[in-house]
């Protein structure tokens, strides 16, 4: 899994496809003078508030510019903006292909991508070899920050820190693609910390963000709105935790949203997303052993909503390798009968049931995590 396969759908279906990356030509675009003939080049105030603006917002920025590379970058981190571009693509190949590799590395579709160019030329490449990228002409610079499209409709921490956490992943790729030996060892090397934590207030943005954004590996491809998911904040039968992972190249941010709703002798997993990008971490095979152990302790069997869609067949993998089947028990009669149950059932809402008993604590992470339903 690459960073954020499943990161490609819009906000909201009523909004614009917000941009995810913006990518910059340097001359005459970013900075003011021809790098190469000028020697020296200037960046307005405004470029550098628009830039900084956007970086708020969660919008990647990157650069596709027809340069010497170490010059150009040696100048971006002169005027003390080289750390807020990622993949910069600086050379002497086409525009189009430059945004592609973009793109690619990113895993972003090319509609979240968009371009700027002062030149109508360069504009026009792109726009003949990839469509749906969106271009913007230099002289509309310091109008974007006032566009729909690069108004993403939540603002949450890990938006706040996406580039953080794009760059920490690029390092850690990079030293992963390098290591040898067992890639446990690997893992084992990174220092992982997983925490779970019950959502507060502002973190609920962020569920709601992560159950929007990870259709691969949502369990019902249901989603619970923020609204939903406050009313049940208070509930004492109810647990809304969020999973954050950090290492020692930074934040993975919230990698994991479950909503638990406790019955006598039965815990019921309502809800389980976790972000595919954390997967090859072992981030969920660790949570539902976590979870597993909890029950156990508690001494309540796991009932765990599941319904096949398109893209989550890896969730159900998850669920089997952590032992969970299709058994029927009768722990799971407190969910039957109610008109609730009969439109699952109905929805294709499948029940996969776990007979918990205590296991181990993972090799490759520190966990942190409160005891449930206290
Ligand atoms: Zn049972």
């Amino acid at each position: 899994m690459d960073a954020a396969a499943d990161d490609d759908r819009p906000d909201r279906p009523d909004r614009p496809v917000t941009v995810k990356c913006l990518v910059w030509d340097l001359d005459n675009t970013l900075w003011q003078g021809t790098l190469l003939e000028d020697g020296e080049v200037a960046l307005a105030d405004e470029v550098r508030k628009v830039v900084i603006e956007l970086d708020s917002r969660g919008i990647l920025q990157s650069v596709s510019s027809k340069n010497d590379h170490d010059h150009a970058w040696a100048r971006l981190e002169a005027l003390g903006v080289a750390e807020y571009f990622v993949l910069p693509e600086i050379g002497w190949g086409t525009k189009s292909e430059a945004v592609r590799r973009i793109a690619d590395r990113l895993n972003f579709a090319h509609s979240t991508i968009a371009f700027i160019d002062d030149q109508p030329a360069e504009l026009a490449e792109v726009a003949f070899h990839l469509p749906e990228v969106r271009g913007y002409p230099a002289e509309r610079v310091l109008a974007l920050p006032d566009l729909p499209e690069f108004t993403p409709a939540t603002s949450t921490v890990d938006s706040r820190r996406r580039r953080a956490m794009y760059q920490a992943g690029f390092r850690r790729e990079a030293e992963r693609a390098e290591a040898t030996g067992p890639d446990e060892e690997f893992l084992r090397s990174l220092g992982m910390v997983m925490r779970v934590g019950r959502a507060t207030d502002e973190e609920l943005s962020r569920v709601e963000e992560l159950t929007l954004r990870t259709s691969q590996m949502n369990a019902t491809g249901v989603h619970y709105s923020d609204a939903r998911l406050r009313s049940l904040l208070a509930d004492p039968h109810h647990e809304v935790l969020v999973v954050t992972l950090t290492d020692r190249f930074g934040p993975h941010g919230a990698v994991g949203v479950l909503l638990l709703a406790r019955h006598p002798g039965m815990w019921h997993l309502k809800l389980l997303a976790t972000s595919c990008r954390v997967v090859s971490y072992g981030a969920g095979a660790a949570l539902l052993n976590w979870l597993a152990d909890a029950a156990a302790g508690a001494g309540a069997h796991l009932v765990a909503d599941f319904r096949a869609t398109d893209r989550n067949r890896m969730m159900e993998i998850a669920y089997r390798f952590a032992g969970f089947d299709d058994h029927s028990c009768a722990c799971a009669a407190a969910l039957t009968g109610g008109a609730e149950s009969r439109a699952a059932a109905a929805n294709g809402l499948q029940r996969l049931h776990l007979v918990p008993e205590p296991r181990p604590a993972p090799t490759t992470m520190r966990r942190e995590a409160p005891v449930l339903f206290t």
